[in-house]
Parts: C-alpha cells; structure tokens; sequence
C-alpha cells in the first residue's frame, strides 16, 4: 500500500475532527502530499470517521487521477489540488464546515488582526468568494485568496487551512474555530481595535520559530501561551 503513514495519519485526524467538534458525521475532509511521489492521500467520499480503514484513503496523483484506494476521493479534491499546486510550502489540506468559522464565513466576513492568535493564518484570515461545492471554480478562488495566508473562509461554506503537516494544518483549524467564536462575540458587542501591522509581522516570526524548534520547547511554549 502506497503512502501507508499518509493514509494512518488521515484516518487519526479524521477521528480528532469528529472528536474535537470541528465536523459533525462525514463533512469536512482531509489530505497530505507526498511531494516526491508527486501524490496526494485523501480521505474517501461519504465515508464515516470511525469506521474509515487506512486502506479506504485514496491515493491520487497531484493531477488528480486515482492511484490507490476503495471507493472515491473527497468531492473536494479539485480544491485540495488546487492549494498544492498554488503553494510548494503546503503538505497538507483540512477542510472543515466548524460552527464558528462558517458563521463568520456565511456573513462574507474575513478576520482582521483582531487577537494575536491571527498570526496563526497571516496578517488575517481571508475570505474566497461563493461558488458551487466541489467545482473547480471554488477551487479557483479558494487558491486566489490563499496567497501567503494559512486559512480561508470559503464564503457562504466553511474553512479550509494548510500547514507543513497534517497536524500543522489541524492545529490551524482549531485555532480559526476559536478566534471565530471570540470574533462573533465580540462583534455583538462592539468594533475590536486591531493590531497594527508591524506587531502582526513580529508575531508571525515567533510563530515560525516555534514551528522550527525543538519538540520539547514547543511544548513548553505552547503550556505558557
Ligand atoms: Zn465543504
């Protein structure tokens, strides 16, 4: 079986979007590159979580014609091609419908520099303009509005995020879902001051640096935050 730690590593953060309330049943999905291989796993259409078996994860080129695997990939692919493509950076796509993101998204908002964790995605969290689910058009414009950023609202949808790991695309997710639900209170309570943009670049630059440390001192860093 080709991309076996790929595939084990979708079937375990397919379990963590259920379990830490970013998705409900089998929306909201999945893949990690294999930029040598030139493929890309990614989690089975309509497939439940817990039930899914690391044999059930298509394997598919970066072209998107099916390699490996039982049953389709993802009705998402398009856009999860379209990220690895837009960005040699990206390893790794989630994409979720989590309640706090897609309320902010189904209001056409995108988040300012509001709050530090921001930094998280970039100087904000973008917004890609409405087109049909699983269409190459929404490919299209979630890839535009990514530019630099980590996340993107997918207006009157979801979200989507990238990282350089699953886990670093995961982490991500949870981190928007947070600042979504801090920015909808917020809102019905007045105009956050944002932060100014220097202060984002500084953060940004320490977000790096704990991504590029040591196991342990993340660790440490991220009990102390
Ligand atoms: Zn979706």
């Amino acid at each position: 079986m080709r991309l076996l730690k790929q595939r084990n590593d979708i079937v375990r953060f397919g379990k963590k979007l259920v379990t830490s309330g970013l998705t409900v049943a089998t929306g909201g999905n999945l893949s990690v590159a294999d930029r040598r291989e030139g493929l890309v796993a990614i989690s089975p259409s309509g497939v439940d979580y817990f039930a899914m078996k690391p044999s059930q994860v298509t394997v598919v080129t970066v072209e998107g014609k099916k390699v490996e695997g039982r049953g389709n990939p993802s009705s998402e692919l398009p856009l999860h091609l379209a990220l690895y493509r837009k960005r040699n950076d990206v390893e790794a796509v989630v994409h979720t419908h989590s309640l706090y993101a897609t309320t902010v998204a189904s209001l056409g908002w995108e988040i300012p520099a509001f709050h530090y964790l921001v930094g998280f995605s970039g100087k904000k969290v973008p917004i890609a303009p409405y087109a049909t689910f699983g269409s190459d058009e929404l490919a299209r414009n979630v890839a535009q509005a990514l530019k630099e950023f980590n996340a993107v609202l997918m207006a009157s949808h979801g979200l989507v995020t990238v990282g350089e790991s699953l886990e670093g695309a995961f982490t991500v997710a949870e981190i928007v879902e947070y600042l979504s639900r801090v920015y909808c209170q917020v809102k019905t309570l007045g105009e956050p001051p944002l932060l100014p943009d220097e202060e984002m670049a500084r953060v940004i630059e320490k977000f790096k640096q704990y991504r590029h440390s040591p196991p342990e001192k993340t660790r440490g860093m991220k009990e102390r935050d």
